[in-house]
């Protein structure tokens, strides 16, 4: 099913090491609002260290955001020391292939995609065949074209958590 991810996760705080190790992950796409920051462009708690925990442990890091707002995507790259790609229109192909570019990772599946949104992060991911690891979106509050989609993409991950039972499953 392309609208769901294989892994559903609380926060991007819950991928370990030991998760991106156990299947075989080697770099990692990253979102920016709703993942990474809230509507106020806080950066939530212990994500630096977070990011570079991850990076001492060899895994590549870029972002990857839809946003037109770069210098709200240059703050956050800035913080987490991370290169960065705006304005990619996910779920188009050509941005996760820039990404990919970025981090230098040769094998599309040995990359996760994380986001908060099924139809832009997961769809993305599970079409160019990288692993898709949907993130609870950080903030209540959205941005008015995020709120439109939003009740849409709530009832597939209602329909996703009943057929695999609930959050931190991996299909
Ligand atoms: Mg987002």
């Amino acid at each position: 099913m392309i609208l769901y991810p294989k892994f559903y996760l609380k926060s991007i705080k819950d991928i370990s090491i030991e998760l991106l190790r156990d299947n075989k992950i080697k770099g990692l796409i990253l979102d920016v609002d709703n993942t990474l920051i809230d509507v106020d462009r806080k950066i939530i708690e212990g994500a630096e260290e977070w990011c570079k925990n991850l990076k001492e442990n060899g895994i590549k890091i870029c972002i990857l955001s839809n946003t037109s707002h770069e210098d709200k995507v240059i703050y956050v790259a800035k913080k987490l020391e991370i290169p960065y790609i705006h304005f990619a229109k996910k779920p188009c192909k050509s941005g996760f292939y820039k990404a990919k570019k970025l981090i230098e990772i040769d094998k599309n599946e040995q990359i996760g995609v994380v986001g908060d949104q099924l139809f832009t992060d997961v769809i993305g991911a599970n079409r160019v065949k990288m692993v898709s690891i949907l993130v609870q979106p950080v903030d209540k509050r959205d941005f008015w074209y995020t709120k439109i989609k939003r009740p849409v993409e709530n009832l597939f991950i209602k329909r996703y958590e009943k057929k695999y039972g609930g959050k931190n499953k991996c299909i």
